[in-house]
């Protein structure tokens, strides 16, 4: 079976951004591929964190990963921080990777601005550490959103630096990116994702919100200041629109050629209400499995202990081969 890896940062809650640009694929790969799926806490301490809120973030971002369908039986479903492999090929790659290529990742600069008083060097290394989560694995394939392809297309070219240097050592990973909600953008700046980690909570949806909140947001959501409030698609005329009918048409599973036409003599307080409508009823069964297993503490450890076990022992083959290649000496 080819293999699969992916994660999501537990930076806040995780958001319908991450469910439709990234999960929502991830629980169909389970019977066809050998999945790997984490919690990225290392990733997330790359912009600082309030210790208490991270851990329960990172457990409540688990308990959603097994609500939206993630199965322990079939996946490797683990947190980061378990696996040590992942920082020790991190630093290796990080000694093949150059700062040119880091200095061109939109991402870094996106966070750099947006927390000026703490650019750390972890920041900027932030896709030395994603390649490796990828190239650990042996990983064919990594399910994502649009906003992880220059990370993706970075993690090829270092694996390939270090074939040319070494052998076969690592799997050349490709990108799988859905053609339905590759980018939810943001709800009051919808010319810029959806994230979950933004200041503004308006900006977006998560996953654990109440129905009445989810109303709320939507309701409040930027539409366009042109003259004519018609509903049609177009990103550049209308994002926020756009923005609107994408995420109906990932919630209903209808496309955006079906939903236009229904809209065609309606005001944007219908497709709001539409729109929050088919939001929450695609999260209430995850809502529901949710809430029915996030206190159950002894399930969630055995979860996370049998899932970390099952990932050293995945990686612990391609770490020793990468050791063996630059150089170090064997531990006797
Ligand atoms: P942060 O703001 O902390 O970076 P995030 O919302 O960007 O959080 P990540 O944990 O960085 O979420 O990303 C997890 C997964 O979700 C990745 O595969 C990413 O591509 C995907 N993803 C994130 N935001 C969106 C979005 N707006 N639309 C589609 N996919 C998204
Ligand atoms: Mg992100």
């Amino acid at each position: 079976k080819p293999i699969v890896l992916s994660g999501c940062q537990p930076s806040g809650q995780l958001s319908i951004g991450n469910y439709i640009g990234a999960l929502r694929q991830w629980v169909k790969m389970q019977d066809t591929h050998d999945c790997k799926f984490m919690l990225v806490d290392q990733h997330a301490i790359t912009v600082r964190q309030e210790a208490e809120k991270l851990q329960q973030a990172t457990l409540d971002g688990l308990a959603l990963y097994l609500a939206c369908g993630l199965d322990p039986a079939k996946s490797t479903v683990f947190i980061q921080s378990h696996v040590p492999e992942h920082s020790q090929l991190a630093w290796v790659l990080n000694c093949y990777t150059q700062m040119g290529e880091l200095n061109r990742m939109t991402q870094f600069k996106d966070k750099s601005q947006r927390h000026a008083s703490n650019i750390n060097a972890g920041l900027f290394t932030y896709p030395a550490l994603m390649a490796a989560d990828i190239l650990l694995y042996q990983a064919n394939e990594v399910p994502v959103g649009d906003d992880q392809k220059q990370h993706l297309e970075m993690t090829r070219n270092v694996a390939e630096r270090f074939n040319n240097l070494y052998g076969d050592i690592f799997t050349i990973p490709e990108p799988m990116i859905p053609k339905v909600g590759a980018r939810v953008m943001s709800l009051q700046e919808p010319t810029k994702k959806m994230s979950k980690s933004d200041d503004n909570p308006n900006n977006f949806v998560g996953l654990l919100e109440e129905p009445k909140k989810i109303l709320k947001k939507i309701k409040k959501a930027v539409t366009d200041s042109d003259e004519q409030a018609r509903i049609y698609f177009n990103q550049e005329e209308k994002p926020g629109v756009s923005n609107l009918l994408s995420i109906m048409s990932a919630a209903t599973g209808k496309s955006i050629d079906e939903l236009v036409p229904e809209y065609e003599d309606k005001m944007y307080g219908h497709l709001k209400v539409d729109v929050a409508e088919s939001v929450v009823a695609m999260l209430e069964p995850i809502q529901q499995r949710y809430h029915e297993m996030r206190n159950d503490q002894a399930f969630l450890q055995q979860v996370m202990k049998q899932g970390a076990d099952k990932a050293r022992e995945a990686s612990a083959k391609t770490l020793s081969d990468v050791y063996k290649a630059v150089g170090f000496v064997p531990y006797p």
